[in-house]
């Protein structure tokens, strides 16, 4: 829209304010309002404003307009502030006072030969902003008035609502000439990107938001207060027509300065907002870089106007340091994580919020009731357990609507409540969920889509709902390929909870427990501090003429082996990668006794490793049988066995197998949509790039934390072990213990694995990005120093 035409050269903020004396003032509001007051003088940016004392304590505040504001500028605003006393009687708004000849305004000639334009207006009581000390409640009412200020001017218009005007956010490119002003260049340099990238970025989605005249100055100076609720709002001189969302951009940038989470603090402003008038997705997303913007116009401005007004110079600068400082902060945090808080804080009840000081007094009774009907055998992490209520991306939020950066979690693979596996599973919710022993195409796209990822013969599936069974089902078939009984797992290996995947897991079983008489080890290839390092480089050989012990061992006991299990990050051994030329070499062993391969790829499948999309094939082998689980279905339980056709007849020839609720439409969609997210989203080649990253910035803490041992990992599957000491490799468990949850009390969650519970296990989401890879890193290092 074209700016209508602007009579006056100079600007209103270039213009010099009105100069009227107390006694001046007092002779306006006699002679043009009727009003016999004393006249005291109030702060104003641009205009001059007189509070009124009548004898009978009346109060009123005469605006004399600055005298480069435009006319037609002062006339909307005059029908604005009608229109919101029409519309909503009960909003505490100025009221403004006839003239004696029936208008609203009146015109006085100034000494200096200027014309200025007067009004009045009641005078509201109460306490402003600035001075009070504003709480949750007060910060979420503070957002509620200003959407209800926007509700009452939803109707209105008039031609001068697109004037020119500084503190319209939609013009700030035009700040981009004043910049020169900034003195300091750091300062200037980022104001200067702000402004480039909203001009290139921000204004081009904003302009597609709704847009309605709000009143685009709800700040501390603006909002009068009476304990935790707001009372009134004032100062209508920079009502705008702009997209609705700018509205928020104000009280936030205003309102969050100084507290201990000020994020909390802006989502609590527009939470109230929201609660009022609902934002969509779309326009919170912008919230975080109008106000990195409107920072950067209070920059730009005041250092622009008190060159030009040494006079009013204190109450220009005042604040300069704080929007910088937020400003800071902003580009900090990311407009990720801001965007996420909001969104979660705009979607939780309003009374919930409000009462949420409770919520400590929640986790008491949560433990309490967990330990009642769970029982105490069930861990929890972290010494001060998480309760958490939202996901979303790389974060999880507690009841506090704190974020945590979750480093931890493999299983929303593409990141927590991922929208398109959300709209997936909710479709096919709605439409249809049964069983496969009817015909339905989603189990076959899925098995196609499956199998075109797997290699050699490969290319059959058999649907289950757990890791746990995926390789119990795995050892069924292997024990009917192969008529044989025994297996090899590695010595301190995970596969599961069935009664026969237990068995494989030694990792689960009490200390001194012996292994069934069926399962036999072989060490993992630790090359860091097992039995054969990487220093050696026949090392990967030694550890696979291990297998030909475990198989003898087996054949002493009677038995040959069914099957080799194999995690392909060896996660509870303490996260390993096989050494290249382990895998072939063991597989042959295991193949010439007899046995079936399986490649446990419930931790290290769908892109986790970066390089190769399945753990296995980075090592140039096929397995027989592969299990799928965990990552698959985002968090759906859903699990898969690949194999080849003559393994699956093996079984089939036996019994048959069904799975009630494996492969159900809901989940074939949900696994689809995983993989649709995967491939659209690159994830593969994220995990890859930000996990080399994150194991590099990892690695350069070693210089400076001794107990910092070894970094180790794939893709964004990644281990850092810590040790007592670098040459006996006393293994730090207390220490790790510590740096976990000191971590968790930073905000980044990362685990804890390894045969001696020494290492730090990451293994984010992968839409986890360099930012992250950055805050975990800091927080790592933080810990480290704090123990
Ligand atoms: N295999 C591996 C390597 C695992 O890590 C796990 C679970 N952590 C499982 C199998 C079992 O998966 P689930 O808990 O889904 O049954």
């Amino acid at each position: 829209m074209s700016l209508p035409p602007h009579p006056q050269a100079e600007s209103v903020l270039e213009a010099k304010a009105p100069a009227f004396t107390t006694q001046e003032a007092a002779e306006i509001a006699q002679r043009a309002f009727g009003i016999k007051a004393s006249a005291h003088p109030l702060d104003s940016e641009r205009d001059q404003n007189f509070r009124l004392r009548t004898q009978g304590e009346r109060e009123w505040v005469l605006k004399i307009a600055n005298p480069a504001e435009d006319p037609a500028v002062l006339d909307f605003q005059t029908r604005a502030l009608l229109h919101i006393t029409q519309v909503d009687p009960g909003l505490a708004v100025p009221h403004l006072k006839t003239t004696l000849d029936g208008t609203h305004s009146h015109e006085v000639d100034g000494r200096d030969g200027r014309r200025f334009i007067a009004r009045v207006l009641s005078f509201l009581p109460g306490e402003l902003l600035d001075d009070a000390n504003p709480s949750p409640v007060l910060r979420r009412h503070v957002g509620a008035m200003a959407a209800r200020l926007a509700r009452a001017l939803r109707g209105f218009f008039h031609p001068a609502a697109r004037h020119e005007l500084l503190w319209d956010l939609m013009q700030a490119p035009g700040l981009r000439s004043r910049t020169h002003h900034i003195e300091e260049s750091v300062r200037r340099r980022v104001v200067e990107d702000v402004f480039d990238h909203f001009d290139a970025e921000v204004l081009p989605q904003l302009r597609s938001l709704r847009a309605q005249i709000i009143h685009n100055d709800v700040s501390c100076k603006n909002t009068l207060v009476e304990g935790d609720r707001v009372i009134g709002a004032i100062d209508f001189g920079d009502l705008i027509h702009a997209p609705l969302v700018c509205d928020l951009a104000v009280p936030i940038s205003e309102l969050i300065f100084e507290t201990d989470d000020p994020i909390a603090a802006a989502a609590e402003i527009a939470a109230g907002y929201h609660a009022v008038t609902a934002f969509s997705d779309d326009e919170l997303r912008v919230v975080f870089d109008l106000v990195c913007t409107r920072c950067a116009m209070n920059l730009a401005i005041a250092r622009w106007r008190a060159g030009d007004h040494p006079e009013n110079t204190e109450y220009i600068m005042e604040d300069i340091d704080e929007y910088w400082t937020l400003l800071q902060q902003m580009r900090e945090w990311g407009p990720d994580l801001v965007h996420t808080r909001i969104r979660h804080a705009c979607s939780i009840p309003v009374l919930d919020c409000v009462a949420r000081d409770a919520s400590e007094d929640d986790l008491q009774s949560l433990l309490e009731r967990r330990l009642q009907r769970l029982g105490p055998g069930l861990s929890l992490t972290y010494d001060q357990p998480l309760h958490v209520v939202r996901g979303e991306g790389v974060w999880l939020i507690d009841a506090a609507g704190r974020a945590f950066l979750d480093a931890y979690n493999n299983v929303p693979q593409v990141g927590h409540c991922h929208p398109t596996v959300v709209a997936a599973l909710a479709q096919q919710a709605a439409t249809l969920n049964t069983n496969t022993r009817y015909l339905y195409e989603s189990v076959l796209r899925y098995a196609d889509r499956l199998t075109a990822t797997m290699p050699g013969d490969l290319s059959v599936c058999m649907f289950v709902c757990s890791g746990s069974e995926a390789n119990d089902l795995a050892w069924r078939l292997a024990k009917a390929h192969t008529g044989n009984a025994g297996a090899v797992v590695i010595e301190n290996a995970y596969h599961g909870t069935t009664d026969a995947v237990y068995e494989l897991s030694p990792a689960e079983q009490g200390e001194g427990r012996p292994l069934a008489r069926h399962v036999a080890t072989v060490p993992a290839p630790d090359g860091y501090r097992g039995q054969f390092r990487r220093e050696d480089p026949q090392y990967a050989d030694h550890y696979a003429s291990c297998m030909d012990d475990a198989i003898a061992s087996l054949r002493a006991r009677g038995f040959a082996p069914a099957a080799f299990y194999l995690d392909l990050i060896l996660s509870s051994s303490g996260i390993l990668v096989p050494p290249p030329g382990y895998l072939p070499a063991v597989f042959e062993k295991v193949r010439a006794a007899g046995g079936l391969c399986v490649a446990d790829e419930v931790q290290s499948g769908f892109g986790r490793t970066g390089d190769h999309f399945w753990g296995f094939a980075a090592h140039g082998v096929i397995p027989d049988i592969v299990t799928l689980g965990k990552p698959i279905g985002n968090g759906h339980s859903m699990a898969v066995v690949v194999t080849t056709p003559a393994i699956m007849k093996s079984l089939n020839d036996e019994s048959e197998f069904f799975s009630t609720t494996g492969g159900n439409p809901v989940a074939c969609s949900v696994g689809l949509a995983v993989l649709d997210v995967l491939e659209q989203e690159k994830l593969q080649e994220r995990a890859a790039r930000v996990g080399a990253h994150l194991r590099s910035q990892l690695e350069t803490l070693a210089d400076r934390h001794p107990l910092n041992g070894d970094v180790r990992g794939a893709g964004l599957f990644i281990g850092v072990e810590l040790v007592r000491d670098r040459t006996t490799l006393e293994p730090a468990t207390a220490q790790t213990h510590a740096v976990a949850n000191r971590m968790r009390d930073a905000g980044v969650l990362v685990g804890i694995d390894g045969p001696h519970a020494n290492v730090l296990k990451i293994r984010p989401p992968l839409v986890f990005n360099e930012t992250h890879a950055q805050q975990l890193t800091d927080a790592f290092d933080h810990s480290l120093r704090a123990i």
